[in-house]
């Protein structure tokens, strides 16, 4: 019999989950979708980083943050030393929608198994909810979210980008502890 160790097993179900991810039909969003983008980073990473959903640029390439909000998101990782491969980056809602309109209150229930699922497998200690979006996402005992605003938001309004840098200085500031 195989014995898997935790770190085999956890990327095990993370590739089911995946499969499912990339398959979904659950609600609208996959007609306008080139791909489902489900998130990307390291099976055991201790934070889990969560966004509203794909923008054009991710839907194209099949990954989180990469356009113009994903590069505001690394400059502020950057500025604070954090690693943003040490993280695992994803979305509220999996799918790109139509016109970059907020995913509606149907979309994110359906999808949000998917994120759920993801905390199961990763345990991270930390997540992050970037918008009022993630912060819907339901809260587990034992994990510790903080709330913040969406980097798009940042990017355009001062008192939000406030916000934003010191979430993420007082975010880094703890690094060490987890
Ligand atoms: N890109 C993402 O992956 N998520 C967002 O919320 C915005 C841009």
């Amino acid at each position: 019999m195989t014995v898997y160790s935790q770190s085999q097993a956890k990327t095990l179900a993370e590739t089911e989950l995946n499969e499912r991810i990339m398959l979904c039909k659950k609600c609208r969003l996959w007609q306008c979708a080139t791909q489902a983008v489900p998130g990307e980073g390291p099976i055991n990473a201790k934070v889990i980083l969560v966004g509203q959903n794909p923008g054009a640029e991710e839907d194209k390439m099949g990954k989180p943050f990469l356009g113009r909000a994903g590069k505001f998101l690394n400059k502020i990782l950057a500025e604070n030393g954090i690693e943003r491969k040490q993280l695992f980056v994803t979305n509220i809602v999996k799918h790109i929608s139509p016109n970059n309109r907020k995913p509606l209150p149907d979309e994110i229930k359906a999808c949000m198994p998917y994120l759920t699922a993801q905390v199961q497998i990763i345990k991270p200690k930390i997540v992050i909810l970037m918008g009022a979006i993630a912060w819907q996402t339901p809260r587990v005992a034992g994990i510790e979210y903080i709330e913040t605003v969406h980097p798009s938001a940042a990017m355009r309004f001062t008192k939000m980008r406030d916000r934003f840098e010191k979430d993420f200085a007082s975010f880094a500031k703890r690094q060490t502890e987890i």
